[in-house]
């Protein structure tokens, strides 16, 4: 689905990373994991086309990547909703991106109302950012991803700033409905316990320059699409 070769990436004279090539497979669930400051947010910036690389090369879907690719999507540590739009707009204001196909408005509305019902908000679609929780907020902003229907979701930290139990709850969440969606992810973190619960692999960030030092295949049992009570189960236990 995306692969990485060879990647450089430096802020004017300072090296953040160098030599990275990495590849993430379809539905493939992958944890970029590494302590503060060792480049795992730049790292997915250039994955994402948010930034080019210095050198080496992203492709997705068989492409090279120049810009961030519509059957793509972010979610940070902080939702960002726009206060002055309901959560409905909110959910569906990643559809309007030069670039991203055209919508038809029934097809765009029944994309949005799904991803709402997926992460529990259906009935809140006319609520405001300012009635939500944190949590809340963060399903709004995974619902805002899930409406583009990507093929990956690159995730910076998004549970980093939620409690204990609300991040479990999100953590369950996200693996559900992205094996809903056939979605693969890349999901940055610091939270070795959250790596091993949510991803199929991990890669290990860290260096200086940054790099990535080490890789593993996660093989524990857990919560899958064709066992979705497990998900209810694990998080009526917490
Ligand atoms: P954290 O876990 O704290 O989020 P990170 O692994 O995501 O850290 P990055 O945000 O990718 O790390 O930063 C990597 C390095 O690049 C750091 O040394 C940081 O100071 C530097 N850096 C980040 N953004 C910029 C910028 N816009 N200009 C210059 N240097 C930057
Ligand atoms: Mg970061």
């Amino acid at each position: 689905l995306l692969t990485a070769d060879g990647l450089d990436f430096r802020y004017g004279a300072l090296p953040v990373f160098t030599e990275v090539s990495l590849s993430i497979r379809r539905r493939e669930i992958v944890a970029l994991l590494g302590g503060s400051g060792c480049g795992k947010s730049t790292l997915l910036r250039v994955l994402a086309g948010l930034e080019s690389p210095s050198a080496g090369q992203v492709r997705f879907l068989d492409q090279p990547l120049e810009r961030p690719h519509p059957r793509s999507a972010l979610i940070f540590q902080h939702a960002s909703l726009l206060p002055w739009l309901r959560v409905e707009a909110n959910a569906a204001f990643g559809l309007d991106f030069r670039h991203q196909p055209a919508i038809a408005a029934g097809v765009r509305q029944s994309r949005v109302r799904e991803a709402l019902a997926a992460v529990g908000l259906a009935g809140r679609e006319h609520a405001w950012p300012a009635e939500l929780s944190g949590g809340q907020a963060q399903r709004v902003a995974l619902a805002r991803a899930l409406a583009r229907e990507p093929e990956l979701l690159f995730a910076d930290e998004p549970f980093s700033a939620l409690d204990a139990i609300t991040r479990a709850e999100m953590q369950n969440l996200l693996v559900d409905v992205v094996h809903r969606w056939h979605a693969a992810v890349l999901l940055v973190t610091h939270d070795i316990d959250e790596a091993i619960l949510v991803a199929d692999r991990i890669l290990l960030m860290g260096g200086r320059p940054g790099g990535i030092l080490a890789e593993w295949t996660v093989d524990v049992p857990r919560p899958r699409e064709d066992h979705p009570g497990a998900v209810t189960a694990l998080r009526l236990e917490i």
